[in-house]
């Protein structure tokens, strides 16, 4: 067994069967040829996304091809064509520094970029979907590498094609490389409340100035796996009828809403879970951040002693189950998990 303590940003000393790391295409291949279809596969970037309630009884391969190249494709684009191991938050930044529009409200997601287009990662009004021309996907059973061009209609809030079981099965591609399309000028997306605050009097706007905002926020608003392991958002906001926001709306008329599109609205998740008084909450070691109700997780130790997992991971699905459970009673909403969630097996004693 092989730890996957370091390869996810929950930090938790669980296992797999083995681990392997692809930083170059060559590796994918010889891998593809060697894999077998019965053995369990998890595909990881930054392992920013994963929970593993359990030890991984299977192979975990660790995507860590980097690089990235620009492209001019006309006085007011670029393409960026990236390799899927890429760090998002470091060519966000990268992007942002040269002037391109497009990634500034998305920097410091941490991310691989591959992962970053199966999740449709999104911050502040942008999502990744609306900068991906193409992606290049790997099929493992097949050994043969596909080009797709990509539109918006691929991608829906935290979703993609790649996560649709019609079309991809997890588990037989993987993303190899993805070309983004940037722009020379644009408009300043700066709608969101925390942005506005900041830049509603301001001219020339550049993209680095988003992005250092951007940074600021969230190093104020959003724990630091580091010292607290966790996986960003938990929990996805949910997408509710006209009826219900109405209804909601009667008893609680603070709750943030945004129209999606006619007839339905989002609501912010991390409110409902303040509003109930779990923000805070603990159970065991594991708690709803104090900082962020969205982001679910463990104070570190300092003195490097290892969480012991068994108590962890129970007091962790203890910890979902309450706060699904409180949403449920209060408010009449599933909340459903944004991180994906690993138990196929059982935990090492
Ligand atoms: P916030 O600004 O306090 O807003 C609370 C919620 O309201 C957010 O969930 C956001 O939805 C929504 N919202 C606010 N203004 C909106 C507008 N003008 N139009 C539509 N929806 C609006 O949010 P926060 O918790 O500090 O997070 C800031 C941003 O970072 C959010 O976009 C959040 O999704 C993002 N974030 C992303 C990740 C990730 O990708 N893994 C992790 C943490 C935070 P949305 O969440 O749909 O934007």
């Amino acid at each position: 067994m092989e730890s996957l303590q370091k390869h996810h940003t929950f930090g938790l000393p669980v296992y797999a069967q083995k681990i392997i790391t692809i930083s170059r295409k060559k590796q994918l291949i010889e891998f593809a040829q060697t894999h077998k279809k019965s053995t369990p596969l998890c595909i990881l970037g930054k392992g920013s996304n994963s929970l593993f309630l359990n030890n991984f009884n299977g192979v975990v391969v660790l995507i860590k091809t980097k690089g990235y190249k620009f492209y001019e494709i006309n006085k007011n684009e670029v393409l960026v064509r990236v390799n899927a191991g890429e760090d998002w938050g470091r060519l966000a930044w990268r992007c942002s520094q040269m002037g391109l529009w497009g990634c500034e409200n998305l920097v410091d997601i941490p991310a691989s970029v591959g992962a970053a287009v199966i999740q449709n990662i999104g911050a502040y009004g942008q999502e990744i979907k609306n900068l991906i021309s193409t992606v290049e996907y790997f099929n493992l059973y097949e050994k043969k590498f596909y080009q797709q061009k990509m539109s918006v209609d691929n991608f829906g809030y935290r979703e993609s094609v790649f996560k649709n079981p019609q079309y991809f099965k997890s588990g037989e591609f993987i993303i190899t490389k993805v070309e983004l399309l940037l722009k020379r000028k644009s408009l300043a997306n700066i709608n969101y409340p925390d942005l506005l605050k900041i830049f509603e009097k301001t001219k020339n706007i550049q993209p680095i100035n988003i992005a250092q905002s951007v940074r600021q926020i969230r190093q104020t608003k959003l724990p630091n796996y580091k010292t607290f392991g966790n996986a960003g958002s938990f929990f996805k906001n949910i997408i509710i009828d006209k009826n219900k926001l109405t209804e909601l709306l009667q008893t609680y008329p603070l709750l943030p809403h945004f129209k999606v599109e006619d007839n339905f609205y989002k609501v912010a998740s991390a409110w409902l879970i303040e509003n109930a008084g779990l923000k805070g909450f603990a159970i065991g070691d594991v708690m709803v951040s104090p900082q962020h109700a969205l982001v679910l997780g463990y104070k570190k130790k300092q003195n490097r002693q290892e969480p012991q997992p068994k108590k962890v991971l129970l007091a962790l699905q203890k910890l979902i189950n309450h706060i699904q459970k409180s949403i449920l009673n209060k408010y009449g909403l599933q909340l459903q998990p944004e991180v994906i969630i690993y138990k196929n097996s059982k935990i090492n004693e």
